[in-house]
């Protein structure tokens, strides 16, 4: 018999299953490259900002030195975005970095970590990652049932994970719901309030969360820049909460988790304002066209507040991987949803318009 590495808990662990890369996709599929469509990452179709761009070129010079470990720059940058102290704030390898980090800092092998049905992956994994005991708590609409979360809490949970919005279904949870759910969890347990898409939301729904940091000291507000920001590829976001949790991330996280491109460009980008406005008006009106579409399909879809609408494809177990073969074929790559128990669904990254009608046309072909 062979030797097994490791503790059970790790071995258990179900490979991340991401979008497919356009170069996988291109040769699985002989497809050529350019031609390719990629809707399945919740990437920023605009690509990053030029602000970004310039920026990162500019910091490309010192590349030869290790970054600032204390981000000191971007710091400030978000000290005088969000009007919080630089003690204040984690950086992360991308916001999983601060997910995980706090799953280390918070939750100890066999205590548990709570997250609802159909909510992102990415908290069943860094549960997973430390021993500790998951608490799935059951849907509701395809989002957070917080009144049933809070009866789920046991004396063990050390942390709860909120998407708000939510991947991959795209739900809301609007600001008083969520506030009563924060007034009410026990206050040694450590909410962590994922905001990856909160830059998306219209005007109506935004609420500010960082004015609860102050207020919880149990609360972390994770927030990304691979989104609305259009810096998937660098890696980069960041974590707000007072300094008892901040102290404790910052002292595990790895002292040079942020290199020194992805500091350099979160600035720029942080501060371009006019990039923020335009992805948000692109993903709006694709958000329509998506929708009408579905619509003239007779299609269900999940009314989304992401970059991303989740469309049922069919009635059997079989629809969504079936679609997505026929899709992929076709050279349009989004995501099937089925290793988050949807398997009749697929998951579409809001593009540019050529992109959204390119996907819409390959769609009525296989259904309409
Ligand atoms: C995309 C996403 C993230 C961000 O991941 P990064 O590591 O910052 O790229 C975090 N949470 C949710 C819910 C997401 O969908």
């Amino acid at each position: 018999m062979s030797i097994q590495f490791g503790p059970e808990y790790v071995r258990a662990i179900a490979p991340y299953q991401g979008g497919k890369p356009i170069a996988e996709v291109a040769r699985e599929f002989n497809l050529d490259e350019a031609k390719i469509i990629k809707l399945a990452s919740n990437e920023n179709p605009l690509g990053m900002p030029e602000s970004a761009k310039l920026a990162m070129q500019a910091a490309v010079a010192d590349i030869g030195r290790y970054p600032d470990s204390n981000g000191f720059e971007l710091k400030a940058a978000i000290t005088a975005k969000y009007d919080v102290p630089a003690e204040w704030i984690t950086l992360g390898n991308g916001s999983n970095d601060i997910l995980e980090l706090a799953t280390h800092a918070f939750v100890q092998p066999g205590q548990a970590a709570m997250y609802s049905e159909y909510s992102f992956l990415v908290y069943a994994l860094a549960t997973q990652a430390v021993g500790a005991r998951a608490i799935v708590v059951s849907a509701k609409d395809f989002g957070h049932d917080l009144p049933a979360m809070l009866a789920a809490v046991t004396d063990d949970t050390r942390l709860i994970f909120i998407a708000n919005p939510n991947n991959p279904t795209g739900t809301f949870i609007p600001a008083a719901e969520l506030e009563a759910f924060l007034q009410a969890v026990p206050p040694q347990i450590v909410v962590v309030l994922d905001e990856a898409y909160n830059e998306y939301l219209p005007p109506e729904c935004q609420y500010e969360s960082i004015a609860w940091v102050r207020q919880y000291p149990n609360l972390l507000v994770s927030r990304t820049m691979s989104k609305a920001y259009g810096l998937a590829g660098l890696r980069i976001g960041f974590g707000i909460a007072q300094p008892a949790i901040t102290d404790l991330l910052n002292r595990i996280r790895q002292p040079f988790n942020v290199n020194s491109l992805a500091q350099a460009a979160a600035v720029a980008a942080l501060n371009d304002k006019p990039f923020l406005q335009k992805s948000a008006e692109v993903n709006a009106a694709g958000y329509l066209q998506l929708t009408a579409a579905f619509d003239a399909l007779k299609l269900i879809y999940v009314p989304s507040f992401g970059n991303f609408v989740m469309v049922k494809v069919g009635e059997d177990d079989g629809a969504g991987a079936r679609v997505n073969l026929a899709l992929l074929k076709q050279g349009i790559i989004v995501r099937p949803v089925g290793n988050y128990g949807l398997p009749q669904w697929l998951r579409i990254t809001i593009g540019l318009p050529h992109e959204n009608a390119a996907f819409i046309a390959a769609l009525k072909s296989l259904l309409g």
